[in-house]
């Protein structure tokens, strides 16, 4: 883009939109400033402190996520008391909580083992706070382990702003302070619909899905990018995929129409792709049985009833069902063969009203 509106970050001039924060202008243009608690699209918090920049002329470091660009503003995002500052609260982090990173579900997709990494912290100088509060088991799907929570609140801006269910918030105080539900309740027992996002906005391993846990590590894992089978809406996925099992799902980010949400169908609802009790072949029922077929049988067995039928009966005697199921291009195909191979405009679908 180009604008007169001018900003210098790292000795490089860049363009701005008024309104567009330090943070924007820089990954737009390729320069990552690191981020815990900063959700795309939601309102900046500045939990963290993890964005912090050094900005010229001002007396202390910045949140980059919540500063806007001014004209001729000059920003470091590296320089050595940026880094200094960052390091500091790696290692606050850290000491906060219970981060035994061997034992721990997120190990190699957890931010804050990525930027402890990346920033070199090799000791942590401050002794571990205890946890107060237990894992939380109760319910079939979410784990949260509150000892591993860097309380950033990305689970309450995805829950609040991003699937709107405001379920969750802030709760208690200073060292006492704890994700809740309403009235602290379990989230069995709360208005969580149990859609998944928060699990997913969550940089660390505080909140883990229990179906796919200790099912693979995230580098054992290959991503197989797919369309959700479970309704017209079309929301991308990433199937999570080891030896050939599907074990987990998220969205997928950056894609259209979802933008990496998905409703609790979507991200939980995989454990019938491999289960044992799944038809994998054609069924033809003879003498009130059924009996596997290969599916060369199956087909020619349906086409040859379907051509009895129109011709004793005429095209018209036919009719399609589709479904919100499958996708908008299978459902086009199931049309297109009513129309073109049967000769019937006898097409309905279940989310037609
Ligand atoms: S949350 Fe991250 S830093 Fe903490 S134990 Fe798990 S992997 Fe390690
Ligand atoms: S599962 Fe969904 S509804 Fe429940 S707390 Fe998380 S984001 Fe909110
Ligand atoms: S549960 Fe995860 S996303 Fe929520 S505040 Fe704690 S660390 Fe952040």
């Amino acid at each position: 883009m180009d604008s007169k509106d001018k900003i210098i970050i790292n000795g490089s001039k860049f363009s701005f939109r008024p309104g567009e924060t330090i943070l924007q202008v820089a990954e737009r243009n390729g320069i990552e400033v690191p981020t815990l608690c900063y959700i795309k699209g939601s309102m900046p918090t500045g939990a963290c402190r993890m964005c912090m920049v050094e900005v010229k002329g001002a007396r202390n470091l910045l949140p980059s996520c919540a500063t806007p660009a001014v004209q001729n503003m000059v920003v470091e995002t590296e320089s050595e008391r940026v880094i200094k500052s960052r390091w500091i609260n790696i290692e606050l982090l850290i000491s906060s909580g219970h981060h035994n990173c061997l034992t721990c579900e997120a190990n190699g997709d957890c931010r804050l083992q990525e930027l402890a990494y990346r920033y070199q912290v090799e000791t942590i100088r401050f002794p571990e706070s205890p946890a107060i509060y237990p894992i939380e088991t109760s319910n079939a799907l979410i784990i949260r382990d509150f000892s591993r929570c860097i309380l950033c609140g990305r689970c309450i801006q995805a829950c609040n702003e991003v699937q709107v269910n405001n379920a969750i918030s802030y709760g208690y105080r200073g060292t006492a302070s704890k994700i809740v539900a309403v009235g602290d309740l379990p989230l069995d027992e709360s208005d969580c619909v149990f859609c998944g996002e928060c699990v997913q906005a969550c940089p660390v391993g505080a909140l883990i899905e229990k179906p796919s846990r200790f099912k693979g590590r995230p580098w054992e894992v290959k991503k197989v990018q797919t369309t959700c089978p479970y309704c017209g809406v079309g929301c991308q996925i990433d199937l999570h995929v080891k030896d050939n099992e599907v074990i987990r799902v998220t969205g997928t980010e950056d894609a259209t129409p979802n933008l990496a949400s998905t409703c609790i169908k979507g991200r939980f609802g995989y454990d019938f792709i491999n289960h044992s009790e799944r038809l994998t072949s054609p069924l033809i029922k003879e003498n009130g049985k059924f009996k596997e077929v290969p599916w060369d049988e199956a087909l020619s067995f349906v086409a040859d009833r379907l051509g009895d039928i129109k011709s004793k009966h005429g095209p018209d005697s036919i009719g399609v069902f589709c479904s919100a199921k499958i996708t908008n291009e299978e459902n086009y195909l199931a049309q297109k063969f009513a129309r073109a191979a049967i000769g019937t405009n006898n097409v309905d679908h279940c989310a037609r009203l």
